[in-house]
């Protein structure tokens, strides 16, 4: 195992769609160590979501072993793999899907007080986060009142709140404008070189693929360099 911090192995998914069976995994297998950040580039419907949901404890694979950490996943039970989840990954998805009667503070702070953080230091630590991300001017703003590119950095900020292993990101520029995207994904990748978190990110913007250490594609359901 060494100390990958996900490993996808043997990885299949399939779903049921009336007499049909789509296999949209088939063998995949990826390794992502400490402070590596890899694109994933695929055409729409190749399974990239698919992927990121199985690496994210989101979904059970209809086969094969995703261990996080080290720790295989598949066995455990809804209990464990939610408290995994909450603690080990971040997730950015397109939209932002933050709490539109909550400022956004209290959106990056909401994960830490689930986690049992104290009001103080979950607020300070949001701060923070959203300094860092260049929105601490906003920060007692709800989302409706945010810019795509602000909501979409408060997102950011809310997914890695309490410092996860892995950020898995599902095209988390691909509702903005090409500027504001370039602009959001500078600010994610420095957060992420700077905290030295791993990031597995799915997008279909070439120059921001570009930027990562390494691409991965998705070709009959199995994971193949870029
Ligand atoms: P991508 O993110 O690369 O666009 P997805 O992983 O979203 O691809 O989807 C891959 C394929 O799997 C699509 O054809 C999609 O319709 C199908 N699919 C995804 N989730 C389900 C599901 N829960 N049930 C049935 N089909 C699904």
């Amino acid at each position: 195992m060494g100390d990958a911090v996900l490993q996808i192995e043997a990885v299949q998914q399939h779903y049921e769609q009336g007499d049909n069976v789509l296999s949209i995994l088939k063998d995949a297998n990826f390794t992502l160590n400490p402070g590596e950040t890899v694109a994933l580039v695929a055409p729409s419907g190749a399974g990239k979501s698919t992927l990121l949901h199985v690496a994210g404890l989101l979904e059970q694979p209809s086969a094969g072993e995703v261990y996080i950490g080290g720790r295989a996943t598949t066995g455990l039970d809804d209990d464990t793999r939610t408290a995994m989840r909450r603690s080990d990954i971040g997730f950015v998805y397109q939209f932002h899907h933050l709490l539109p009667e909550f400022t956004a503070l209290e959106n990056v702070m909401m994960p830490q007080m689930i986690a049992g953080l104290s009001y103080k230091a979950a607020s300070e630590r949001a701060q923070q986060l959203l300094d860092y991300l260049r929105v601490g001017h906003r920060v007692d703003h709800r989302p409706p009142e945010l810019s795509g590119g602000e909501q979409q950095r408060v997102a950011i900020a809310r997914s890695v709140a309490n410092a996860p292993l892995v950020l898995l990101a599902d095209e988390p520029t691909g509702n903005l404008d090409p500027t504001t995207a370039g602009y959001v994904f500078e600010a994610l990748d420095a957060l992420v070189r700077q905290s030295g978190l791993a990031a597995l990110i799915a997008t279909h913007n070439h120059d921001i693929a570009s930027l990562m250490d390494r691409r991965v594609t998705l070709e009959d359901g199995k994971v193949v360099e870029g």
